[in-house]
């Protein structure tokens, strides 16, 4: 065909209209407008959310899904669990309608109530399919939300009103899906970092929140990332821009809650409200927990937003994605979220090495780590590590936990060679993938072009394979001392258990511990213990496991009584002595800040 006789005109944008239409049902309801159907048009809802890997079937929250054009009905087909077609007139606008439940209070999903919303685009907006990377519009509409209530989200907006009500746009449907919109009568604040403007919005704070403190310790995290990935720019005198025109920060704080979820300019956490920093007194442990969330969703945004996993090269929202990166994407963003912290001086070397000495006491007391490599752990994701059972420690490792200490391995081990660290190694893929696609082939070679040799063998042996890792040479060659001491009861038994209500419940049994050789199996409680023979023979309730010590001191056996489906077991189980965990400590400050204070 000549080239002059058709032109192909941009798509009209698709839209979609939000309306928080019953707060009290938890209901949101969206009519999604598309200006050029298909004759046979799908949409489909995603099984999953980028960041989380887990199939969700979010489709299972669509409810009453209706089509119509130019004002008739129209038949829908459903063609499986989370897609439909519509046989339309493929020159008028199709419009669907449909309502979303939203009561999951997680970053993952959606929720609506008299207090606040939240949702992702993947729980609420169907996907066109054959028009994914058209423009896409997002009309926010009050409808019956609380007077006062705002809107933040990190779409471009392109007509709204001073609460943030009206319509926003998104360049396709990926980054429609990957900017969550938070509404409500929020807290908000903003700052600066790398010359682009950051926005912190904070749900259900009490009345005793510190926003200014928060706003001032996240820009001092947020300064850190940037000059972290774009160091380039300090030698050339120029500041280094991040990869984004403006950051929005979604927190929302609850009773009890943690976790938060990477978006490309945005990310939605939940922390507890005890954890927020107060006016009148000191932050404590769990403030610094915050913060290092924080960090590790900010670096989410160079760190698998932009450079990710080949196979997240374009995601498929209809199923599993696999990749056996999330070591290094997982991984490297935990080494590298408490180690910002520390050189943003918001924490010192004493607490970052118990922040660290916490993961390696973790790694070593997860009897999975000897038969799953972080490799398999991070494509089996799907099925293990998001999927926790009673038997998890047993079957897998945390790509979290081992791809952080992977991470270290190979950051002591580059500045023990010479004058590189790991964060050479992240600042060159950046600029050899372009900020976009990776391989495992692509680390190898940044490691192998910085420091003039192969690391095969490391990353066989530390990523695909389940040896320990040589955590010990590395920590004491770099100023760190360890120490080690006997480990908690619970620990030394090869156990997990829960303890309310005066009773002890087994939760977990540790492969190749005491607990597992005695026959306790989880699912059971622990009632008691008998010990001693004869005329000075005893028995004793245990109301917690550590009533275990006042009890049977000295002794290397007891017989424990358990319950188990209503049946009462007695079972023999020695006492081990010789389980130990690690306590690392500074012992050579200078050393040490070569390392944590580069
Ligand atoms: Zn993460």
């Amino acid at each position: 065909m000549p080239r002059t006789t058709r032109r192909r005109t941009t798509p009209a944008p698709l839209h979609y209209q939000v309306d928080v239409a019953d707060p009290h049902a938890h209901l949101y309801r969206v009519t999604l407008t598309i200006a050029q159907p298909d004759a046979q048009q799908r949409v489909s809802l995603p099984v999953w959310i980028p960041g989380s890997y887990l199939v969700r079937e979010f489709a299972k929250s669509l409810l009453g899904l209706q089509a119509r054009q130019g004002g008739r009905a129209l038949l829908i087909e459903q063609t499986d669990k989370c897609s439909w077609q519509i046989a339309c007139d493929p020159g008028r606008a199709l419009e669907l309608s449909y309502t979303v439940y939203a009561f999951d209070n997680s970053v993952r999903t959606a929720w609506l109530d008299s207090q606040r919303g939240f949702f992702n685009g993947t729980s609420l907006c169907l996907r066109v399919e054959g028009q994914e990377d058209a423009p896409h519009e997002l009309t926010l509409s009050p409808g019956n939300a609380p007077a006062g209530w705002q809107v933040a989200t990190g779409l471009d907006a392109l007509k709204v009103d001073r609460r943030g009500w009206g319509r926003y746009r998104a360049a396709d449907y990926d980054e429609l899906v990957d900017c969550p919109v938070e509404l409500g009568a929020f807290w908000s604040g903003e700052f600066k970092a790398g010359g682009v403007p950051h926005r912190f919005v904070v749900a259900g704070a009490p009345p005793s929140f510190d926003g200014s403190r928060l706003l001032a310790d996240a820009q001092r995290i947020c300064e850190t990332a940037i000059r972290f990935w774009h160091a380039e720019g300090r030698a050339t005198g120029r500041t280094g821009k991040p990869p984004f025109s403006n950051y929005l920060f979604l927190l929302n704080a609850s009773d009890d809650g943690y976790g938060g979820l990477e978006h490309r300019n945005s990310t939605a956490l939940i922390c507890g409200r005890r954890d927020l920093p107060r006016a009148e007194s000191k932050p404590g442990e769990g403030y610094t927990t915050l913060l290092g969330l924080i960090s590790h969703e900010y670096f989410h945004s160079w760190n698998v937003k932009r450079l990710r996993p080949a196979e997240f090269t374009h995601y498929d929202y209809t199923q599993e994605n696999y990749t056996q990166l999330l070591w290094f994407f997982e991984g490297f963003t935990s080494y590298y979220d408490d180690l910002l912290l520390r050189r943003a001086g918001l924490i010192d070397d004493t607490v970052y090495l118990r922040l660290l000495n916490k993961s390696i006491n973790q790694l070593q007391q997860t009897p999975g780590r000897l038969v799953q490599s972080v490799a398999q752990a991070s494509y089996d994701a799907w099925v293990k590590y998001y999927r926790v059972d009673e038997n998890t420690p047993n079957a897998t490792v945390s790509y979290y936990g081992k791809g952080a200490l992977v991470a270290l391995c190979l950051d002591l081990s580059l500045r023990a060679e010479g004058r590189h660290s790991l964060d050479d190694v992240m600042r060159a893929l950046w600029s050899r993938c372009q900020a976009g696609p990776m391989t495992q082939d692509d680390v190898l070679a940044a490691l192998q072009a910085l420091s003039g040799r192969s690391w095969t063998r490391e990353i066989q042996r530390w990523v695909h394979g389940t040896g320990e890792l040589p955590l010990r040479e590395l920590l004491e060659r770099h100023g760190v001392a360890i120490h080690e001491e006997a480990a908690q009861l619970a620990q030394r038994l090869g156990l997990r258990v829960g303890e309310t209500g005066g009773a002890v419940q087994i939760k977990t049994v540790l492969r190749g511990g005491a607990a597992e050789q005695a026959g306790l199996a989880a699912g059971d409680e622990w009632l008691g213990v008998e010990l001693g023979r004869g005329a000075a023979r005893s028995g004793w309730r245990l109301a917690r496991l550590d009533d275990l010590l006042l009890y049977a001191a000295g002794q290397t056996r007891v017989q424990a009584l358990v319950a188990r489906d209503r049946r009462l077991l007695t079972l023999e189980l020695k006492l081990p002595q010789t389980v130990h965990t690690w306590r690392l400590s500074v012992q050579d400050g200078q050393k040490l800040k070569a390392w944590l204070g580069a």
